[in-house]
């Protein structure tokens, strides 16, 4: 992203933010409520319009207007807090249903992916069930395969486990973590500071719109430069 401002309504929502995601890494953005984390993610997809600045995925600037959206959001992966899997479908018609529909997977292929990508995290036994029968954390998890089933260049993951019981977070978190020794590159907001130190590569913190600081998760928890981000981080952990 280079010197992205989003504005709703008159009010600055991301003020002149500069982030480079290097591939197979990962990015965690930190910061208060209202910050503008979601906000960004949602912009990297192109579900909310940019200001000003560009956005690039790969060599591609995807903010051009001339940029096929759709094109881009396939290559984009996206697990939000709230998992939205389809009720009325089973878990593995749930991930097979973009692969078959979305990129024209034939079914067995797409079938042979998703039990694949469900066998890795865990949930090899629970294809044919439907999501009202698993747990919090197991719905989660399906939602990140079914977000990995369209195979994306970038995963992006907004408090996936913000909805989620404490002892049902560690699960997912464990998924991310094996994702990015898969080498997966994911930029994710979250209000877990253990994990965001412990998984990213490069961390944001977000404050007003602005990303105030950035560096290693060992710069930006260790010695934190800004005040703000000092104060941020005794409140937050
Ligand atoms: P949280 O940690 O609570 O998820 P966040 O850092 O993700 O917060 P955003 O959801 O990005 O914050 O919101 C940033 C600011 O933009 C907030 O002031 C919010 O009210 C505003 N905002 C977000 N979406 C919209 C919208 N669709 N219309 C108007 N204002 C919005
Ligand atoms: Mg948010």
């Amino acid at each position: 992203m280079e010197s992205v401002r989003k504005t709703f309504g008159g009010s600055v929502v991301l003020r002149d933010v500069d982030l480079e995601v290097a591939p197979h890494t990962v990015t965690a953005l930190i910061g208060a409520s209202g910050s503008g984390k979601s906000t960004l993610l949602r912009c990297a997809n192109l579900l909310e319009e940019i200001d000003d600045g560009a956005i690039w995925l790969d060599d591609e600037e995807i903010t051009d207007p001339r940029a096929d959206q759709d094109a881009v959001r396939r290559r984009i992966g996206v697990v939000f807090q709230a998992y939205n899997l389809f009720p009325h479908m089973t878990v593995l018609e749930n991930i097979t249903l973009a692969p078959r529909r979305v990129h024209g997977v034939p079914r067995a292929e797409a079938e042979e992916r998703a039990r694949e990508l469900l066998e890795r995290l865990g949930l090899g036994a629970r294809a044919g069930e439907y999501p009202d029968r698993l747990s919090g954390g197991q719905q989660q998890r399906v939602a990140i395969v079914r977000a990995l089933a369209v195979r994306p260049r970038l995963l992006l993951l907004d408090e996936v486990t913000a909805a989620l019981d404490p002892e049902l977070v560690g699960e997912v978190l464990t998924v991310v973590r094996g994702l990015k020794e898969d080498g997966m590159t994911m930029v994710l907001a979250t209000h877990e500071m253990a994990f965001a130190r412990d998984v990213a590569d490069q961390v944001c913190f977000l404050d007003g719109g602005v990303v105030l600081e950035r560096g290693s998760a060992e710069q930006v928890f260790g010695e934190p430069v800004e005040e703000r981000t000092r104060r941020f981080l005794r409140r937050a952990t």
